[in-house]
């Protein structure tokens, strides 16, 4: 074959370009890559803000230090070599729907110098699974003093910044080794808020055994501020009162009927002027889309920013673009609310998705997208975790902990194969085992 008529073979390609490579958007371009990509079928082209995926709902473990974010991360350009797709480090900005292009913000470095000007890349199908951010409702206050937990470099800060509060402790006590206090509060108690309370209480613990002890664990006090009559609102009554028991156990505050109406430098104002002094904010409280999505290319949007979808995960008003994830809104018929922005979800419409781009391809009619509910769980530390099974069944302890853990595997599986995976686990029990089981640095 010469150079010209490959040039001309790849360029008449069907090219499937996906924005973000999440929890959904990673698992889809690794099936796509190693079904149509590997057989010369389509050219898929995964796009990411950033350089390494790191699986969302790990992002509490981050922020506390309880595992280290760079050893569960996966660079793209690396897994994208491995399965047959191609990788673009890239924001999106814009679509061009006449042209079929998505458009790509300029690529600046650290110090906002310019590495890539704005560019295009074309599409014949444009998958978009960019995920959600927090939403703070616009409280005053929230943006310059909370801290959300949207991306690993967020939570990396935070974890820099709960180590630092001890170091200074320990500092403070060299001159004065009297008791120090340490506050910190969460705002929403949805799964992220309290699995988050969880994790730091237990951090907190592991803080002493490395001999920063100058804060005792019990002057830590985590408040977890919610706004619903009870924690875990979209959860069952059962799960719900299971973990605030948990959590009341383990010493942290549960303030619920809590209207949050401000946040200030050193404490978070409730409604009724009740402020609660904390040094470190957490907002995790409601998601919506990204704003780039907002009004984009004239697609329909929701209260939310999220693109609404039918169920061959199409847009309503472009059939060429896709939407999934956190960063659409699907309703299925009869439903009064759409799936909800879950891990599971992304996960079981990544599997869909690759079904119909394939049956795309082939002028076959799509299959169509139906969630089926597995449950949700929720951790509360190393030991325990409590919800509730296929919607109904409740669970907790031992069992409960094992099918939580065993969702990021199914996700590594997804990316990986059985066997690395496998690999994988091995070498976190061993790192585990010999390595701090707390991120010190
Ligand atoms: C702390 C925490 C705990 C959670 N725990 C659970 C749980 O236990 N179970 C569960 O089911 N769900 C959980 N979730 C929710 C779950 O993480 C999300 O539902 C899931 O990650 C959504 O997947 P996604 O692919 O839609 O988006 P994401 O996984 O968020 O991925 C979005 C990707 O898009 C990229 N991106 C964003 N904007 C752009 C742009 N403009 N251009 C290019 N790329 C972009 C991002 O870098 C990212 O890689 C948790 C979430 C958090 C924050």
């Amino acid at each position: 074959m010469t150079q010209s008529t490959k040039t001309k073979s790849s360029n008449s390609q069907h090219r499937i370009v996906i924005v973000g490579g999440g929890a959904g958007g990673l698992e889809l371009a690794t099936r796509l890559g190693k079904s149509l990509g590997k057989q010369g079928k389509a050219k898929i082209i995964l796009v990411d803000a950033t350089l390494t995926h790191i699986w969302k709902p790990l992002l509490h473990e981050v922020a506390a230090g309880t595992i280290n974010s760079f050893e569960d991360e996966l660079n793209y350009f690396a897994h994208a070599s491995k399965n047959y797709f191609e990788f673009h480090l890239g924001r999106m900005k814009d679509i061009n729907r006449v042209d079929k292009r998505l458009i790509l913000e300029p690529l600046t470095d650290e110090t906002g110098h310019e590495i890539a000007p704005e560019r295009s890349l074309r599409y014949d199908s444009l998958v978009i699974a960019i995920g959600s951010t927090s939403n703070d409702f616009g409280t005053p206050g929230a943006k310059e003093n909370c801290i959300f937990l949207d991306s690993r470099a967020q939570a990396d800060r935070f974890q820099r910044e709960f180590l630092n509060l001890y170091l200074q402790a320990q500092a403070r006590a060299i001159e004065n080794p009297s008791p120090q206090d340490l506050n910190i509060a969460i705002i929403g108690a949805g799964a992220t808020g309290v699995e988050l309370a969880a994790e730091l209480h237990h951090a907190a613990h592991e803080f002493t055994r490395y001999g920063l002890n100058s804060i005792d664990p019990g002057n830590v006090r985590i408040t977890l501020i919610e706004a619903a009559d009870r924690i875990l609102p979209v959860l069952s009554k059962h799960t719900s009162s299971t973990a605030t028991d948990q959590l009341v156990d383990f010493n942290i505050q549960v303030l619920t009927s809590r209207r949050v109406t401000a946040i200030h430098k050193d404490s978070v104002e409730c409604d009724g002027d009740i402020f609660i002094p904390a040094t470190l904010k957490v907002w995790s409280a409601g998601i919506k889309a990204p704003d780039v999505l907002k009004d984009i290319a004239g697609l329909e949007t929701n209260r939310i920013n999220q693109l609404v979808v039918r169920a061959t995960l199409q847009t309503t008003r472009d059939d060429s673009i896709f939407a999934f994830g956190d960063c659409a809104s699907f309703t299925p018929e009869g439903a009064e609310r759409a799936v909800p922005p879950r891990a599971q979800v992304a996960n079981q419409e990544a599997i869909v998705l690759a079904k119909i781009l394939k049956a795309k391809l082939q002028g076959k009619p799509l299959p169509t997208f139906s969630f089926s509910d597995k449950g949700s769980l929720i951790s509360l530390g190393e030991t325990n975790t409590v919800g509730n099974l296929i919607g109904k069944i409740n669970v907790q302890g031992f069992f409960a902990r094992i099918m939580y853990l065993s969702l990021y595997r199914l996700h590594q599986v997804a990316l990986h194969g059985v066997f690395k995976t496998g690999v994988l686990m091995f070498k976190d029990l061993l790192s585990r085992n010999s390595g701090p089981t707390l991120k010190l640095h």
